[in-house]
């Protein structure tokens, strides 16, 4: 008997996908599995997302990652739509300021373009040769400079989601759930239940069966999406799936969060985000077209909730007279990740999944990559879902760990003194596997090698934007490898100018553009 059940259940298609949360996380897989696995289609997956009235959204995660942009043009969404409603604007990169000295004049970028030249020689020696008074990002790339000038990343006339320099968005995360839950629900064919899940219920060999909800009774489904946000409901709760608390290596684990408006409506939007570092963290800056979003993330360790306040309203003070008044939000999180997150018929995406801080804006990319692979590997039967489960959960565990490490690599580089920067720099809290790429890297800089997998978070190129713009030092080849040529090195950044003087004469301001698309909308 028990057999005939569970081969009937191993055969069983999956044919119905419940997703339990509704934040940015939530719709965007449920964004994502609509439109490939047609939704609206009569023989289409069933997609149910579950929604509670009674347990808010985070309401933060305003920067994203470039691939946000081909994420909103394949589940069907205008560009243009996008940026009006969700008060959007364009992002190029992160500027460090403070992180490695603290002195008024430290700062570096790291750009989303790649730099010129990349992967045809190495380019490090030949910046290396030269004067230290040229910025590593500046003599590889145009874009730190299109991002000093204010400068959109593309013109009026480029096409929705094409670029003239690679970006990515800032935006406002309540009307992106908004706008991605109308869009779903609208267009996409995804089911919407405004109901809290109270029990989760099990089938006879421990999957979830269904679940049970205050008003609406229970919801069954073949494959159910924890996207419950911290409570992590379904994976952690249900079945108990620990949780790798990666607190000694990244500390950061509180958060004061501030809208903040501008004095000056028409002035600029930064083009990128500003991370400034403080005694025990760092303050992200965002600017949109409307307000900035602006918070500090610190260490509670090392610094209490009064003297993070206090630095950042006095942040805030550079800019706006009314500082004091500002309404701020306290955001407390441990900073981790699951031990898997896919177990049996349950996969966890999102905050449900973990959270290590926000420098980098590294977790919408991965809700990004954790839908883009469930619904490419979608099972088509109970019966394949382990194989698929561990495929995920081996992707996955990999790509924490590189986004550990490359976090990490921007407080072990800083020379700043204090006890949080100390503390940070000791050897039991950097990861064995950053321990001996910064021990290969004093020899050969970072490349394609050190990473070893397709869709890398961030690339080798990324590395090197935080390590040189830190002033890291790699000793210098050989001359005679061609690869190593400073001549051809040379010409890569004699063309970088010229690029970046053409760039900075044709493109619009952010401001510019932003007001333009409001009115105009972009080319199709
Ligand atoms: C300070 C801070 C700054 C951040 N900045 C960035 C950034 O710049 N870039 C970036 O990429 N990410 C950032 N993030 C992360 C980002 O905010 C989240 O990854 C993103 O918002 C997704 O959250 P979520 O949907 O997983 O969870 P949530 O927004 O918390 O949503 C959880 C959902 O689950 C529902 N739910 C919970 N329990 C139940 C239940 N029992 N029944 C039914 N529904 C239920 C809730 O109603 C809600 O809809 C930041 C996070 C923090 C803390």
């Amino acid at each position: 008997m028990q057999t005939a059940y569970w081969c009937v259940t191993l055969n069983k298609p999956v044919k119905h996908i419940v997703i339990v949360g509704g934040g940015t996380a939530g719709w965007l897989v449920a964004g994502i599995l609509a439109a490939d696995h047609k939704a609206t289609h009569k023989d289409g997956l069933k997609i149910t997302l579950i929604e509670s009235p009674d347990v808010p959204t985070i309401g933060v995660g305003e920067g994203t990652w470039p691939t946000m942009r081909d994420t909103l043009r394949k589940i069907g969404l205008s560009e243009t739509e996008f940026l009006r409603e969700c008060d959007g604007s364009f992002k190029q990169g992160s500027r460090f300021d403070g992180w490695v000295t603290g002195a008024a004049d430290d700062h570096y970028y790291h750009p989303f373009v790649l730099p010129n030249g990349y992967g045809d020689v190495n380019l490090v020696p030949a910046w290396q040769q030269m004067s230290k008074s040229t910025n590593f990002a500046v003599a590889m790339s145009f874009q730190s400079r299109l991002c000093e000038a204010g400068k959109a990343p593309k013109q009026i006339t480029t096409p929705e989601y094409a670029a003239v320099a690679n970006y990515a968005y800032h935006l406002d995360a309540g009307k992106f759930a908004r706008l991605l839950q109308r869009h779903c629900t609208e267009r996409l064919g995804v089911r919407h239940i405004l109901d809290h899940v109270t029990t989760v219920n099990d089938t006879e060999d421990g999957d979830i069966a269904s679940l049970d909800t205050k008003k609406s009774g229970l919801h069954a489904g073949d494959l159910f999406v924890d996207c419950t946000g911290m409570s992590s409901m379904l994976l952690g709760m249900h079945f108990g799936v620990g949780f790798v608390d990666k607190q000694k290596v990244l500390f950061n684990n509180t958060a004061l969060a501030a809208q903040v408006p501008y004095e000056n409506v028409e002035g600029p939007v930064a083009s990128q985000t500003i991370s400034t570092a403080t005694d025990a963290g760092w303050i992200w800056d965002i600017g949109l077209p409307t307000r900035r979003g602006v918070g500090h993330v610190y260490s509670s360790a090392h610094m209490d909730d009064e003297t993070a306040e206090r630095q950042l309203r006095s942040y805030l003070s550079t800019t706006n007279s009314s500082a004091d008044d500002f309404a701020v939000r306290k955001l407390s999180f441990q900073p981790g990740h699951r031990e898997k997150f896919w177990h049996r018929n349950c996969v966890a995406v999102g905050m449900s999944a973990g959270f290590l801080e926000p420098l980098e804006a590294s977790a919408l990319v991965l809700v990004e990559l954790s839908a883009n692979m469930i619904s490419q590997e979608m099972p088509a039967n109970r019966q394949i879902m382990d194989m698929v489960a561990k495929r995920f959960n081996e992707r996955f565990l990999y790509r924490w760990d590189r986004i550990i490490d490359f976090l990490k690599l921007h407080y072990v580089l800083s020379k700043r003194t204090g006890e949080y920067w100390t503390d940070n720099r000791s050897n039991e809290t950097i990861p064995d596997q950053l321990q001996a790429l910064l021990e290969l890297w004093r020899f050969q800089p970072p490349s394609a090698q050190d990473l070893t997998q397709i869709e890398e978070v961030f690339p080798s190129a990324s590395y090197q934007y935080v390590l040189y713009g830190m002033g890291f030092e790699t000793a210098a080849p050989p001359t005679y490898r061609r690869r190593d040529s400073a001549e051809v090195a040379k010409q890569y950044f004699a063309e970088n100018d010229k690029i970046t003087t053409k760039y900075l004469a044709g493109l619009p301001s952010n401001r510019e553009l932003i007001e333009h698309i409001k009115a105009n909308g972009l080319p199709h």
